[in-house]
């Protein structure tokens, strides 16, 4: 191992359930293997302005159950310049970190590919966020909660959508990727899920009014996909009204909910696996990698991949949707 005696650790960008698992197990696993820690707060903010402390076991004890990040996480515009990331550098330099882990989605990895270029500074990534938009891993940190999450809030609007005779568009997160929507519809019985990655092949929306939703049925549950592509549910709802004024329809945007809570158990361990993976990786002289998840095995994932490739959608899932929906 290339001369590393003490590790940083942060939270960027986006929160998402089980940061603090993850927190916890880069943590533990360093001082287990008698590294330094120090947890810098408010994401790459934090290296601009000093708020660093050492962290110790106890800094992280009874937080695995908890939600959200206790690092703080927040958007940095200016360690977008190259005058951010040096003083960056140099804070790192000041508190003698020798290797960063940083916890976050694509932009958090964005940033931290180009700081390990322009200053050869070994970092490790682990994929936090509930889009599951990274590629390389079959899963991200989050991902399971936030779709539970989901899951729970449509078998309650289900109550009001059948004793009503409603149709509901039910708007989810997922940043221009459709993982949340078509596996959330899947889990709660939705009739469709309108997601962007087929949005330019099909107009799912022409599509689902055609079969006349589930003509069995008296209510209806599509869930969208947020994204400038599909227009996001207000704007189903809106060409709904326009073109077929005979329907009831709602909209339901579940924004932030999706967020928060107690990390699932799946995520608990995906987040501790992957915290003692990136100290391993750093230890292995690995670099500019993404701690990932494939067949249940842990993998590095280059950033250059993680970040710039498109992580396909299993099309398979929607024939799933449409058959179980007929
Ligand atoms: P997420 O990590 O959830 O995708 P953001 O896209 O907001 O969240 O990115 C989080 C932070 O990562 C930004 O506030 C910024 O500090 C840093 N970042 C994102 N993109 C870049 C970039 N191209 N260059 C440098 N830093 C970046």
């Amino acid at each position: 191992m290339a001369n590393i005696k003490c590790i940083g650790i942060l939270t960027s960008g986006g929160d998402a359930p089980g940061m603090n698992a993850a927190i916890r197990a880069v943590t533990r696993t360093a001082i287990y293997n008698e590294l330094e820690v120090k947890g810098i707060f408010r994401g790459y903010k934090g290296l601009l302005t000093g708020e660093i402390v050492p962290f110790k076991t106890n800094n992280v004890s009874n937080i695995i159950q908890q939600g959200g990040t206790i690092l703080k996480t927040a958007r940095c515009i200016e360690f977008r310049e190259p005058e951010g990331r040096k003083i960056a550098y140099e804070t790192l330099q000041k508190e003698e970190i020798d290797a960063l882990v940083v916890i976050g989605g694509d932009g958090s990895l964005t940033g931290a590919r180009i700081f390990a270029q322009e200053y050869e500074f070994p970092i490790v990534g682990l994929p936090g966020t509930i889009d599951n938009d990274l590629y390389g891993t079959d899963t991200t940190i989050g991902y399971d909660t936030a779709l539970n999450t989901i899951m729970e809030a449509v078998d309650k609007i289900r109550d009001t959508a059948s004793s009503h005779e409603r149709l509901f568009f039910i708007e989810v997160m997922g940043r221009d990727a459709g993982f949340l929507a078509l596996n959330g519809a899947i889990a709660s019985g939705a009739e469709a899920a309108i997601i962007p990655e087929i949005w330019t092949e099909v107009d799912q929306l022409e599509e689902l009014i055609k079969n006349g939703f589930r003509k069995s049925k008296n209510s209806s549950i599509v869930l969208v996909a947020e994204s400038e592509i599909t227009g996001g549910a207000m704007g189903m709802a809106e060409r709904v009204q326009k073109e077929y004024p005979q329907y009831d329809v709602r909209v339901t945007i579940l924004g932030h909910i999706q967020r928060g809570g107690s990390p699932t158990a799946c995520d608990r361990i995906l987040a501790s696996r992957m915290g003692e993976a990136a100290i391993d990786a750093l230890m292995e002289d690995q670099r500019n990698v993404m701690i990932g998840i494939q067949n249940d095995s842990i993998v590095y994932v280059p950033f250059s991949k993680a970040i710039k490739k498109e992580k396909p959608i299993n099309r398979d899932l929607l024939n799933t949707l449409r058959i179980l929906s007929t």
